[in-house]
């Protein structure tokens, strides 16, 4: 490719993305492999989806990260590989990227998280509690449910969605013990080996803590897939109790890096990630 050529587009496409990390991550791996790519930010108004996509020919755009509220949609504009196809009932996409002119969808969120979390944690026949049941836990549970936890409580305030993702688990795994929950005592935290806070509840400093330090225990592994701030209230708790904890900047990283694999078909350089995540957290963090 000649110096001077447009540079291939690339970014992260939700309403709203202000908050996203991932331009820093793509941008300093386009760099350190010297690709003539660039990643951007796309804030892009509901109603607006089918117009943006289209348009993208024109602009360059091959590949996007996708983020709420579309995860869903975008199965409206893109295609995906029979081996794929099981997304359709997870009904999350969160990578797009333009081949011979057409969309086609994959999600790296699952890998990226199911590669955190058993780097820290093993599911195999583990009792797991989630609070939150949207997009992000929906990858969440079929991770542990794939994996061989032993069962999974979930409460969400929307009592839609957790039976809305109960019936995607048992549709996938029909024996597999997943339970929605009225109400977040429910959960029964203090019987479990895992707490994952799949909600956004914790990114804004005047959010509570979603739980009691009461039902937290020294044995529970808390996972918050938060990563700004790098500690929450949930996990600034738990670690008082002495349990381990991991906050989301390991999925953010790994997913990225997939993604960046199927964009670019070369191995993503994990340490200049890592380092721009880790850059990009200090610097929001430093005002
Ligand atoms: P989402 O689709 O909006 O789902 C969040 C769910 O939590 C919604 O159903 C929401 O209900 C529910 N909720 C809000 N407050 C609650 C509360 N107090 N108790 C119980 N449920 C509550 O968002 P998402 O895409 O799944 O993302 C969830 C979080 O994960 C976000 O903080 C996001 O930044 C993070 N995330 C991290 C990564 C990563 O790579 N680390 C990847 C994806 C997502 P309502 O809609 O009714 O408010």
């Amino acid at each position: 490719m000649g110096k001077n050529s447009n540079p291939k587009i690339y970014g992260v496409l939700g309403y709203p993305v202000k908050h996203s990390f991932s331009p820093a991550m793509h941008n300093a791996a386009f760099s350190a492999l010297k690709i003539n790519a660039k990643y951007e930010s796309f804030e892009v108004k509901p109603g607006e989806l089918g117009d943006f996509l289209e348009k993208s020919a024109g602009r360059n755009i091959i590949g996007l990260n996708i983020t709420v509220p579309y995860k869903e949609k975008i199965l409206d504009f893109a295609s995906l590989d029979p081996e794929s196809n099981y997304l359709k009932q997870i009904k999350a996409v969160n990578t797009i990227v333009k081949i011979d002119g057409k969309w086609k969808g994959y999600n790296t969120d699952i890998a990226g998280f199911s590669r955190h979390l058993k780097e820290n944690f093993t599911p195999s026949g583990k009792k797991a509690a989630i609070i939150g049941a949207g997009g992000a836990a929906r990858a969440v549970a079929y991770v542990l449910a794939d994996s061989g936890a032993r069962e999974i409580d979930i409460f969400d305030i929307d009592k839609n969605k957790t039976k809305d993702i109960t019936c995607m688990i048992k549709s996938f795994f029909p024996n597999f013990k997943i339970n929605a929950v009225d109400r977040i005592e429910g959960l029964n935290i203090k019987n479990k080996d895992l707490l994952v806070n799949a909600t956004p509840i914790g990114l804004k400093e005047t959010d509570p803590c979603l739980v009691e330090e009461e039902v937290l225990h020294k044995n529970l592994f808390v996972y918050d897939l938060i990563y700004n701030p790098a500690e929450t209230k949930l996990l600034t708790l738990a670690k008082h109790i002495s349990a381990k904890t991991a906050n989301g900047l390991g999925m953010l990283l790994y997913q990225g890096m997939l993604s960046f694999k199927i964009w670019t078909g070369q191995d993503a350089p994990q340490e200049v990630m890592r380092q721009a995540l880790q850059g990009e957290l200090n610097a929001r963090n430093s005002n």
